[in-house]
């Protein structure tokens, strides 16, 4: 061996960062790594949306945004539904439970977040919270600065490329090989191994092996490193996977070149708050309040490309997922367009080319699209599609400026992965689990189902990572 340590992490995303930190915590050498340059991999770019039952600011925005205070039940049932009841009930009651814990960790740590509690596609309790910018990149920031408090060795530029697992006796996973700017090295884990090493929406020929239809033609919303090769070592050395052709389009990613950007969040977090999604025609094309795999197929099928998110200036002002500077430097990038009234919002809508073509809205279509929409929220009912509308909470967009965001689906998150126990111990195919391996984050399948909500995949990774980190160090599980 050319080093030796108790807790080996790989992969420095949401799910690695925790667990490396948390094994430190606890007492254990711990050496993270990751093959990129920078940590923070996928979730550096995901769109900084947090789902948490509670928090220790959730008391003042429920009185501040008038919105009905949530619960842990009602967070599970939408998650177990939300996927078709294909996840795992443990893992999701393990990710519902801690993500209170992990979220006023982050808080303490100097996350900020905006003054709006949203509910997005899928969820029907109020509880996701959005990072001060709108992009996972200040929630790894909060977790880099707490990392770097404890004694954990970061190795960045280095990939693991092999899992070592003795033959014989416990049969146990030992270390790893690892590729250095210095030459291959072979890493000891006393304690544990644990993958955080993310999803595989980046590697064509993984995912279009296990869905044919994800073709190189559709674009991802994923960095690079989301190659999935940490699942294709787990089974080398035994490990199971489940649920892998569970693949997730993001809905609204832009439409030019299927990134996830930060003002790509806005379409997600605004159904409750009023925000309507119309098609080249300026026709609503689905339930808003829907969860991601309907809104991508309904857009798919929608008859044009892209799709487009419509929302007013009161939605702006007053549901607080929208900052002025966003929409400021969303206009700038052209990804963001603004107008006095409707009519002229369909205009500049038509004046812009989508992956070079252009669309032909009417501006009539548009308004009265609108119109109907502003009075279905008077009624508090949507005969079209049937959103849930929140009397109060939902706004009608009535007053100008107009905004219009295009979107399109874009490959986004892989539900499949290792099939882990609710302690994050990787199981062999026969359902044993494999000592010294543990995973966690979007690496692992079977937490979410068919289809994840959107904003639980930030505390699944840390609240699994945090598992990992706590189990491999002193077989506990932590208390949450
Ligand atoms: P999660 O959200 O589950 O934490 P991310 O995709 O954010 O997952 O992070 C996974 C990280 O793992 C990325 O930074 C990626 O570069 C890293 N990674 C993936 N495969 C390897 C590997 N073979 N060796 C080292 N790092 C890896």
């Amino acid at each position: 061996w050319d080093m030796t340590y108790d807790v080996v992490v790989i992969g420095g995303g949401f799910a690695g960062l925790s667990a490396a930190y948390n094994a430190s915590t606890q007492g254990a050498s711990t050496l993270l790594i990751d093959k990129m340059p920078v940590l923070g991999g996928n979730s550096q770019i995901n769109g900084g949306v947090y789902a948490s039952y509670t928090s220790k600011i959730a008391d003042e925005l429920y009185t501040k945004l008038g919105l009905q205070p949530d619960t842990a039940e009602k967070h599970i049932e939408d998650t177990i539904k939300g996927g078709d009841y294909m996840g795992d009930v443990k893992l999701v009651k393990n990710f519902v439970y801690g993500s209170p814990v992990m979220l006023n960790m982050l808080l303490d740590n100097g996350l900020q977040v905006r003054e709006s509690i949203t509910r997005p596609g899928g969820h029907y309790g109020y509880r996701t919270y959005t990072t001060i910018n709108g992009i996972g990149a200040d929630i790894v920031a909060v977790q880099k600065k707490m990392l770097e408090k404890t004694s954990t060795e970061v190795m960045l530029n280095t990939k693991m490329t092999q899992i070592y697992r003795e033959t014989t006796g416990e049969q146990r996973v030992i270390g790893i090989k690892i590729e250095t700017k210095d030459g291959v090295k072979n890493v000891k884990a006393e304690k544990g191994v644990i993958l955080t090493t993310g999803g595989f929406s980046g590697n064509v020929e993984m995912r279009s092996k296990h869905v044919p239809a994800l073709t190189a033609d559709l674009p991802t919303t994923n960095h690079v490193g989301a190659t999935g090769e940490g699942i294709i070592m787990a089974q080398e050395v035994g490990a199971n996977t489940t649920q892998m052709s569970y693949i997730q389009l993001y809905p609204f990613a832009n439409p030019n070149n299927g990134v996830l950007d930060a003002y790509a969040v806005i379409p997600f977090s605004g159904p409750s708050s009023g925000i309507v999604y119309v098609d080249v025609n300026g026709k609503r094309y689905v339930n808003e309040g829907e969860r991601r795999d309907v809104c991508s197929r309904a857009a798919q099928e929608s008859g044009g490309f892209p799709t487009f998110s419509i929302f007013g200036q009161d939605i702006v002002d007053k549901a607080g997922f929208i900052t002025e500077s966003q929409l400021q430097s969303g206009m700038e990038a052209e990804r963001i367009f603004k107008a006095d009234t409707l009519e002229e919002l369909a205009e500049i809508i038509n004046a812009h080319q989508y992956k070079e073509k252009s669309i032909n809205m009417s501006g009539e279509t548009l308004k009265a699209t609108i119109d109907t929409h502003n009075g279905y929220i008077d009624a508090g009912k949507d005969p079209d599609f049937g959103k849930v509308i929140d009397k109060g909470v939902m706004l009608k967009t009535d007053k100008g400026p107009y905004y219009a965001i295009p979107q399109w689906p874009s490959v986004h998150h892989t539900m499949g992965g290792l099939t882990i126990t609710e302690r994050t111990e990787v199981q062999d195919i026969w359902g044993k689990v494999i000592p010294g391996l543990y995973a966690a984050g979007e690496v692992t399948g079977g937490v979410h189902g068919t289809n994840r909500l959107g904003s639980n995949a930030i505390p699944d990774a840390m609240v699994h990572g945090y598992i990992a980190g706590e189990v491999s160090v002193t077989g506990n599980v932590p208390d949450f």
